[in-house]
C-alpha cells in the first residue's frame, strides 16, 4: 500500500444482480441486469486483500491523505480502495466534490430540538447537491472505459427534473471529448430554476410531453439498445461514489460512530443504500467498531419504504404508492428503484448492529418545511430534504426511538437556494392545496418596504435619505446615542 502517492491497489469489481444473482465483469458497461433487469451492486472480489491491513493502519492512511496535496485524492477518491479501485490516476475527475463540513447546530437549536444535532452540508458540493459524489465516480469510470475501448463517442443520459441532471451536465461538460450529455425532461414540469443548471452547462436538453416516468422509460430503452451510459441512480457506479458520505462522516467523527444516528431522506433510495454500504465496509475492515444507527425519512406524500418497514418482519409486502405534491421534491418518488438494495443492506445492517440500527419514519409536509425554516433561521443552509431529516429526528424522538444522549447527524442533501421556491410559497401563502401546508406567522419572513418611488422623485437626495432613516428608526425602535 502506498502511503503518499496514488494508491497501487487494484480491485476486481463485479456487478452483482440482487434479483437473479448473476455476476458480470466490471469492465463492461451495464446499467441493470441483462438477464432480469434487476439492480446491481458492485462488489470488490479482492476485498479480502484489504482486510490484511489493520483498521488502525487504514485510519492512518486516510488521515494522511486528508492532509495531502494530490488533486486526485482531494475529493471522494481519498477513499480510493473503498470506492472504485479500478480507476487510473489520469482518469480521476475532480470538480471539488466531497469533503463537505459537518456543522454542529447552535446551542439554541439543539435546545429546541432536545438532542445534540449537526448537519452535514452536502449542498456545498459543486452543483449544490450530493449527486456530485456519485457523478464523480461514474464519470471517472466512464473516462477510463472510453480510453480502454477507444470509443469515439459515448452519450451520457438521464431522466430528471432536478439535481441529477444538474450534476450529470456539469461533469459531462468538464470531461468533454467523446463524452456528450443529454438530459431528458418532462415538458412544462420543470421550473426555470431547475432548467438553468443543465442549460448553463451546455448539455443537450430534450423535453418530452408527460411525466418523469415517461422520460425514464425512454432513456431505459435507449440504454438497452444503444451505447449510452445511463446516469440515473440504478447506475451502481453512482452508489459507490456516494458511499464517500459515510467515509467522510466517520473520519470527521474521529472514526468513532458509537452513539451516533444518521438521518437520510429517501427518494429513489440510492443515497441511503450508499450510506449503509459505506459504513458496512468500514466495519468489515475494522476502521470503525460500531455502525451508527440509520434513520430513513420519507414524507407521508411519498412513503413506500416507510410502509414496507411498518409491517411485521415476516409479513412485509412491498407496494409502490401514488405520490402527492411534496416540498421534499427531490425525494417525491412512489416506486424507488433502489428498494431491493435497501432491503438487502438493511437486513445486513441489522444483522451486524441489531434491529434498532435501521429505522424508517415518515413526516408531514408541514413539519418538513417548518423544520427547514427552523434550521435555516438558526444558521444552517438546509434544503427541504434537509428539513425532512430534522422533521424525522423530531418524529423519532417523539416515538422514543432516539436516546437523550445520542448525537444526530442530519443529511442536508442540497443547498437551500435550490429549493427557495418552496420557502417563497410558504412566506407568500401560495401553496396549492395538495401540499397540505398552512403557513404560520412565526415562520414567515417578508421584506418591508419603506417610502415609495413617488417619495424618491419628490424628495431631494438628502431629504430622501433622512426620510428613510426616520422610517427605519421607527420600525426598528432604534435609540439615539
Ligand atoms: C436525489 C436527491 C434526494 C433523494 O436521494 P435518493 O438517492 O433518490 O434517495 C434527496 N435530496 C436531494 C437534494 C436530492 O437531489
Ligand atoms: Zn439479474
Amino acid at each position: 500500500m502506498t502511503m503518499d502517492g496514488f494508491p497501487a491497489y487494484r480491485g476486481d469489481l463485479r456487478y452483482h444482480c440482487l434479483e437473479c444473482k448473476c455476476i458480470y465483469p466490471g469492465n463492461e458497461l451495464h446499467y441493470t441486469c441483462p438477464q432480469c433487469r434487476g439492480v446491481f451492486l458492485l462488489q470488490d472480489h479482492n476485498f479480502s486483500e484489504l482486510k490484511k491491513t489493520s483498521g488502525a493502519k487504514w485510519r492512518d492512511v486516510f488521515d494522511r491523505r486528508a492532509a495531502g496535496k494530490m488533486t486526485q485524492m482531494r475529493g471522494i477518491f481519498r477513499f480510493y480502495e473503498l470506492i472504485a479501485p479500478v480507476v487510473d490516476q489520469e482518469d480521476v475527475v475532480y470538480l471539488g466534490e466531497g469533503n463537505t463540513p459537518v456543522i454542529e447546530s447552535s446551542p439554541k437549536l439543539q435546545r429546541l430540538v432536545g438532542r445534540k444535532t449537526a448537519f452535514k452540508n452536502d449542498g456545498q458540493n459543486p452543483s449544490a447537491s450530493f449527486k456530485d459524489r456519485g457523478m464523480a465516480c461514474a464519470f471517472s469510470y466512464l473516462k477510463q472505459l472510453v480510453k480502454r475501448n477507444n470509443w469515439e463517442q459515448v452519450l451520457t443520459i438521464c431522466a430528471s427534473t432536478g439535481d441529477t441532471s444538474a450534476s450529470a451536465a456539469l461533469y459531462a461538460a468538464y470531461v468533454d471529448g467523446p463524452v456528450k450529455s443529454v438530459v431528458l425532461l418532462p415538458q412544462g414540469k420543470v421550473t426555470s430554476q431547475q432548467l438553468s443548471q443543465p442549460l448553463g452547462s451546455g448539455a443537450a436538453v430534450i423535453e418530452l410531453p408527460g411525466v418523469f416516468d415517461d422520460c425514464m422509460r425512454v432513456v431505459e430503452y435507449l440504454a438497452d439498445n444503444y451505447r449510452v451510459a445511463l446516469l440515473n441512480s440504478k447506475n451502481p457506479w453512482r452508489i459507490l461514489g456516494q458511499e464517500s458520505y459515510a467515509f467522510e462522516l466517520a473520519q470527521w467523527s474521529n472514526w468513532d460512530m458509537a452513539g451516533r444516528c444518521v438521518f437520510v431522506p429517501i427518494g429513489n433510495a440510492g443515497n441511503i443504500t450508499a450510506v449503509m454500504n459505506g459504513f458496512l465496509k468500514l466495519k468489515k475492515l475494522k476502521i470503525i467498531q460500531d455502525l451508527p444507527r440509520i434513520f430513513g425519512v420519507q414524507s407521508i406524500h411519498a412513503d413506500p419504504v416507510y410502509r414496507y418497514y411498518r409491517q411485521a418482519p415476516r409479513q412485509r409486502n412491498y407496494a409502490p404508492v401514488e405520490v402527492s405534491p411534496s416540498v421534499a421534491q427531490a425525494a417525491m418518488i412512489g416506486n424507488p428503484v433502489s428498494f431491493p438494495r435497501v432491503r438487502e443492506l438493511a437486513a445486513r445492517y441489522q444483522e451486524e448492529q441489531g434491529e434498532d440500527a435501521f429505522n424508517v419514519v415518515h413526516v408531514q409536509e408541514q413539519q418538513i418545511i417548518e423544520s427547514m425554516l427552523l434550521a435555516n433561521q438558526n444558521g444552517h443552509i438546509a434544503c427541504t430534504q434537509g428539513g425532512e431529516c430534522l422533521a424525522g429526528l423530531l418524529q423519532a424522538k417523539d416515538q422514543g426511538l432516539v436516546a437523550a444522549d445520542e448525537y444526530c447527524i442530519l443529511d442536508a442533501t442540497a443547498h437551500a437556494l435550490k429549493f427557495s421556491g418552496f420557502q417563497e410559497m410558504y412566506f407568500s401563502g401560495s401553496f396549492p392545496p395538495g401540499y397540505e401546508i398552512i403557513p404560520r406567522q412565526e415562520y414567515i419572513n417578508q421584506p418591508q418596504s419603506v417610502l415609495s418611488e413617488e417619495d424618491r422623485n419628490r424628495l431631494g437626495r438628502e431629504e430622501f435619505t433622512r426620510a428613510a432613516v426616520d422610517e427605519m428608526v421607527r420600525i426598528l425602535g432604534l435609540q439615539g446615542n
